[in-house]
């Protein structure tokens, strides 16, 4: 049951310490928030009062909020006190506009005019990133439907290992809660940790579904362009150029990051051995360049 009347989230959170045996707990969330009138009215009463008095108290020792939808996500990550948010992210979530109805997630049909990941979203984990708050994911498998080519939105079947891989590419995820119902789900998780490049390869996979979904030219941070002769990281350049060309000033922290690169943009040769390998036709020389330029 989700309720916000204090004197049940008040009794509910004194018997998960009790059956947990503890008196803290790292992480305190305040779950199930998809509505934005909803998450105003958390911060804005006695709920926030009562998580910042269990913060102050040394009970919990970070704050989280768990929701499906990007638009509260957003305001989470610009509160100031929400530190990690566990958010749903998969390849179809990704491509969906903002709602407060879950339900439309796990639509039978997508709207075909769908085209590359939602502006919101990419928006979302650049804040996060940038903000550093950090994501936990869940729904990572889309409730299983990406497994099977009748149910997914791009008629083709995902593995649980590229599922990961992808929520593990976007910018400030930071890990991933993969459900399961038996031993063998968990293997199939478990997997990840010595998956071959090709096995996490879900890039070929998407840009060869018969209904391919992503924008011409918008880099989904896959890594299928690697190797680079000189040595780039190609999707974290790219990633950390995203990151950057969204805010007036380079933030220091992501200058930081990209001068720590063993090698950068102003590397590129312009072979394009890179561009012949993306499958999103990402013009990566031309992207290199503006990098150099912006970091
Ligand atoms: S440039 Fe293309 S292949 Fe390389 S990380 Fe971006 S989308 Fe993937
Ligand atoms: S074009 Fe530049 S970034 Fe791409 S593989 Fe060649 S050197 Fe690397």
């Amino acid at each position: 049951m989700r309720t916000r009347c204090m004197p049940l989230v008040k009794a509910a959170f004194e018997d998960l310490l009790s059956r947990l045996g503890t008196d803290y707990i790292d992480l305190g969330m305040i779950h199930f928030v998809d509505e934005a009138a909803e998450f105003e009215r958390i911060m804005s009463g006695e709920y926030i009062d009562y998580v910042r008095g269990l913060k102050k108290d040394g009970v919990i020792r970070h704050i989280g909020l768990s929701t499906h939808n990007p638009a509260v996500a957003k305001m989470a990550a610009l509160s100031g006190e929400i530190e990690m948010i566990l958010f749903s992210i998969n390849p179809a979530f990704d491509l969906l506009p903002p709602t407060e109805d879950i339900n439309q997630y796990f639509a039978d049909e997508y709207d075909e005019a769908l085209g590359g990941i939602a502006p919101e979203r990419e928006e979302l984990y650049r804040i996060c990133e940038h903000l550093e708050v950090g994501i936990t994911v869940m729904k990572g498998y889309a409730g299983g439907r990406l497994f099977d080519a009748r149910t997914s939105p791009f008629g083709v079947a995902l593995t649980p290992v590229q599922c990961l891989h992808y929520a593990l590419t976007r910018p400030a995820v930071a890990s991933v809660m993969a459900g399961y119902d038996t031993p063998e789900h968990v293997l199939m998780a478990v997997a990840y940790e010595n998956a071959s490049a090709e096995e996490k390869d879900y890039a070929s996979v998407l840009a060869r579904a018969p209904h391919h979904a992503y924008s011409s030219g918008q880099c989904t941070y896959c890594g299928h362009c690697a190797p680079c002769p000189a040595g780039i990281d190609i999707a974290m350049v790219n990633k950390l150029y995203d990151l950057a060309s969204m805010h007036r000033e380079v933030p220091a922290a992501v200058r930081a990051h990209y001068r720590q690169l063993s090698a950068n943009a102003a590397d590129c040769t312009e072979c394009r051995g890179c561009e012949s390998r993306c499958p999103f036709h990402v013009p990566v020389v031309e992207r290199m360049k503006l990098a150099d330029n912006l970091l």
